[in-house]
């Protein structure tokens, strides 16, 4: 226990810490030593590790306050040493700190800043002494009690509508005394504001406040441990899967003032535009105030640079007169110290290689900077300063790929509502956000009448208790779509994000009624051709219109996707089932098409009929007939989406949904189909409840369709081969590579892959010519990655149906786990939803299992991905871990999912 430290010293250019030691003394922690190390002027301070607030939850408060007593006394000598001459505790010449959180991540939620901590009647008097100015030193005694009154006796009111006791107190005196801000009131003012605010402290908290300013300090120090544990700490921890055990650390740190006169300020700055990314420095200060007035919004903030107050001024229509005289640049007022900041906030951005958000006080003139971290951006932002620094030579290529989050370049990708407009939305439902982007529209309740609307030019939000492939066209010309139930992979939300189409789905408090085509949400009842938008990224549900603004593709944009391909190991391909998608993939860079669902292209006009004709139909010389007509149809259909991807693999499933989804189930539509049909109701009504099944997704579906009635299957083999024969006639060159669905046994694909061959074959034959093909299988049921060995003396690649095999392996209904989903993540029965993220402990070791079983027999394997984690990034390392050759995911994703996989195989290097 001895041997431990539990306090590091900075101060004088000299740290017992250093950048590097995030873990254990937070991030502003760290910085601040490694600040110190590289000579930049930082007040004097130590950090009392994360691992002490760590034990104090263990071993309590008294127990940890006893052991690490002599530690921060001690520290608090080498501090007073450092400043040369204040004391903390003394009367006469008295010191002053600030206590801060800090913990490895910055985390909003926890106790942030007490300033001015030493305060008490006497010290006061001696501060306003030694200063030659009262009023600064009244004004940092009421800042005080305020702020240690609402953080660490805990008067700060939980919620909005609840008054701040110090807040009202203030309001009153500034009323009294007839002005309107704070810096208007006199000595007498602030005294008497600090008598009522000790009274109401007494009044509220049953204690005096306290007077010793080492109790104050043990208050303020526990109270930052306490803040690591607090409510909305946990939910920030939780919402960023930031672990407990990494505990916080307490940054005790010398007072320097900002609110000593007129050549004293304090502001905060960005090294770069944080929202677009130009290397431009930026920010806002404010003379003769302390930290939290610059972002509290009582006085207005001044632009530090003269470019950014000129910028400001025309943004505000505000003259240059008026600008000049009210409200002048850093650079006007204090051209010396902004020079200093200027040339230390140069020092930190090549110091740290990054775009560094910093925190400074400038104190009679002198310049001291209080925090310096990695600024938050936008994806916009993210990129053009990664490519920018890159171009400058501040960083090499793999560091400009890592610097990109790659699930935030869904923010590039989609159209996203105008940041103005949001700030006056009213929000009256949450649902998942399925597919991102910004929607506004009609409401519109039925596939049907959505085109019907949209033909008419209307803007629509289809609006479903849950999606069918029924709706497919009504999706295909909505603008975003709401569903009420169903979750990340329920129809609604794969399908939409196949399209790049806004989704909210599963939001579980709309009420629909499809009878009287209304929407209910907060007890508001919403009629069809109401307009409402929704906010595909956050699952947000807004009402009337919101404005959205196009999403650019810069070009840094692609330049930075271009190198990170350089670095990538495994290939991205996409889901995608018709030419315009796969075009828009190939846009995106996709190398292939690694899931088309054949399924989708028979919803169309004629196709439905013919498919229709065919379920319909009573024995295989009905199926025949029927498929005859499909078989040109699909035929031209491969054509245009081999063309569309140039030579580049495709991967086509054979027909995987079970029949009852190519039938109407409303009773209108199935009156029209009889009479398309030239049948009765009777016969649709037979035939449709003929194919109901208790549980259709473990059903008459998949290769068992194939097996069962092996003509469908022969003529989609059929259709394949001989779109790829006539592309090769016209000189462009195919990869077909054909793709059994739901095989869980080595019989049931090996009757399919004989039966593709023999089709092939008799094209080749028939034609006088012949092609390379591949025939694979999905891996989407738990037993095919158990005998994954035996699969593959059959299938020349799997790819990993990891819809299904999370489905099975989980034994959660894909389209039912909207309904527990959000318990169970509340409960941390679950950390993610499994069907978006993948589940590496579980479902990823039957991935792995199957790789290594398949390749041990077949080492020449091909081995991919096709479920909606293609385009996760955790899942997207996780199969480049695994040696996966590709990953395929809807055309959106493709960005995210080559980012990801670069980065994944640049780790590896490192
Ligand atoms: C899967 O199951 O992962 C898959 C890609 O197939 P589908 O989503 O069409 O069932
Ligand atoms: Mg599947």
């Amino acid at each position: 226990m001895s041997e431990t430290k539990y306090v590091y010293f900075f101060g004088g250019k000299k740290a017992e810490g250093n950048g590097s030691m995030k873990n254990l003394l937070g991030g502003k922690g760290a910085n601040l030593h490694e600040m110190n190390l590289i000579g930049i002027p930082v007040p004097p301070g130590f950090t009392i590790t994360t691992d002490v607030c760590n034990d104090y939850f263990k071993i309590g408060q008294k127990e940890t306050v006893a052991i690490i007593k002599p530690s921060v006394e001690k520290a608090m000598k080498q501090v007073e040493d450092a400043v040369g001459g204040p004391v903390f505790g003394d009367n006469k010449n008295p010191l002053l700190v600030s206590v801060r959180s800090g913990a490895r991540a910055s985390m909003p939620g926890m106790m942030d800043t007490i300033l001015n901590l030493g305060l008490n009647d006497e010290v006061v008097e001696s501060i306003a002494l030694k200063s030659g100015n009262p009023r600064f030193a009244w004004d940092s005694y009421r800042r005080f009690v305020q702020m240690y009154g609402d953080v660490v006796l805990g008067m700060k009111p939980e919620s909005k509508e609840d008054q701040d006791p110090f807040e009202v107190i203030i309001d009153e005196l500034k009323e009294e005394a007839g002005v309107e801000l704070d810096t208007e009131l006199n000595v007498a003012q602030l005294k008497d504001m600090v008598t009522r605010f000790k009274k109401v402290v007494k009044e509220k908290t049953g204690h005096d406040f306290p007077t010793n300013p080492y109790d104050q300090l043990w208050g303020a120090i526990t109270a930052v441990f306490d803040s690591w544990m607090n409510d909305r700490a946990i939910f920030y921890r939780k919402l960023n899967n930031i672990p407990a055990e990494w505990g916080t650390a307490v940054n005790v740190q010398a007072m320097v003032f900002g609110n000593m006169g007129l050549n004293s300020a304090t502001g905060v700055a960005f090294t770069r535009d944080a929202a677009t990314g130009e290397a431009i420095f930026n920010g806002e200060y404010l003379i003769n105030a302390q930290g939290e007035d610059v972002v509290a919004g009582i006085r207005t903030p001044q632009q530090i640079t003269l470019e950014g107050s000129h910028r400001w001024a025309t943004q505000q229509g505000i003259s240059e007169d008026v600008r000049k005289k009210d409200y002048p640049s850093l650079q006007e007022a204090m051209p010396v110290v902004f020079k200093e900041l200027f040339d230390t906030q140069k020092h930190l951005e090549t110091h740290y290689k990054d775009m560094q958000d910093i925190e400074f006080t400038i104190q009679d003139g002198k310049l001291w900077m209080l925090q310096t971290r990695s600024g938050k951006r936008t994806c916009f932002a993210m990129v053009r300063i990664a490519m920018e620094m890159l171009k400058e030579g501040m960083i090499d290529e793999k560091t400009a790929v890592l610097r990109v989050e790659p699930a935030k370049l869904d923010e590039l990708l989609h159209p996203v509502f105008d940041t103005t407009a949001l700030k006056s939305v009213k929000v009256k439902a949450k649902g998942l956000p399925a597919s991102p982007g910004a929607a506004t529209g009609q409401i519109v309740f039925f596939a049907d009448d959505a085109e019907v609307w949209a033909a008419k030019g209307k803007k629509i939000i289809l609006v479903r208790i849950e999606t069918s492939p029924e709706d497919l066209r009504g999706m295909n010309v909505a603008e975003g779509i709401l569903t009420a139930r169903g979750g990340m992979t329920s129809h609604a939300a794969v399908v939409a994000r196949g399209m790049g189409k806004c989704c909210v789905s599963g939001a579980g408090k709309i009420e629909i009624d499809y009878r009287n085509r209304t929407l209910k949400m907060e007890g508001v009842t919403y009629k069809e051709g109401d307009f409402i938008s929704l906010n595909g990224s956050t699952g947000e549900v807004y009402e009337g219109k919101v404005a959205t603004q196009d999403a650019a593709l810069s070009g840094d944009f692609g330049r930075l996707m271009e190198i990170a391909d350089k670095y990538s190991r495994m290939h991205v391909r996409t889901n995608a089932d018709t030419p315009h998608d796969a075009m828009v993939a190939r846009n995106f860079g996709a190398q292939g098409i690694g899931l088309c669902r054949t399924e989708h292209m028979f919803f169309e006009g004629v196709k439905i009929k013919a498919m229709r004709e065919m379920i319909l139909a009573d024995d295989e010389a009905g199926r025949r007939k029927a498929l005859a007509k499909l078989l040109p149809i699909q035929r031209e259909d491969f054509e245009g989406i081999f063309e569309a991807m140039q030579g580049y693999p495709v991967t086509v499933r054979l027909l995987d949904p079970p029949l009852h989804e190519f039938v109407p189930h409303e009773e209108e539509n199935q009156k029209t189909m009889a009479d398309e049909m030239g049948i009765s109701l009777e016969q649709v009504k037979r035939k449709v409840e003929s194919l109901h099944e208790f549980n259709p997704m473990l059903g008459h579906r998949g290769c068992r369709l194939g097996n069962t009635y092996p003509e469908i299957s022969e003529m989609q083999s059929r259709a394949i081969i001989e779109a790829a024969m006539n592309l090769k006639k016209r000189g462009i060159a195919t990869q077909p590579e054909i793709m059994i669905p739901l095989a869980g046994t080595k019989k049931e694909l090996e009757m399919q892959v004989v039966l593709v061959r023999r089709v092939a074959e008799e094209v080749f034959a028939e034609r006088g010519d012949r092609l390379d093909y591949m025939v694979g299988t999905m891996i989407e049921i738990p037993r095919a990655a158990l005998t994954a060995d035996q699969f593959a003396e059959c299938a020349e690649f799997f790819s990993f149906g990891t819809n299904d095999l999370t489905q099975m392996t989980f034994g959660y209904s894909r389209d039912d786990i909207g309904s527990f989903l959000p318990i169970y993540l509340e409960k941390n029965i679950l950390k993610f939803d499994p069907f978006q993220v993948l589940d590496q402990e579980g479902v990823g070791q039957l991935v792995i299992m199957g790789t290594q079983k398949g390749r041990k027999t077949n080492p020449k394997l091909k081995v991919g991905i096709c479920g909606e984690h293609g385009g996760e990034p955790s899942s997207v390392e996780f199969c480049h871990t695994v040696g996966m050759n590709y990953v395929s995911c809807s055309p959106f994703r493709v960005p995210i999912a080559r980012l990801a996989a670069s980065q994944a195989a640049i780790k590896e290097t490192l």
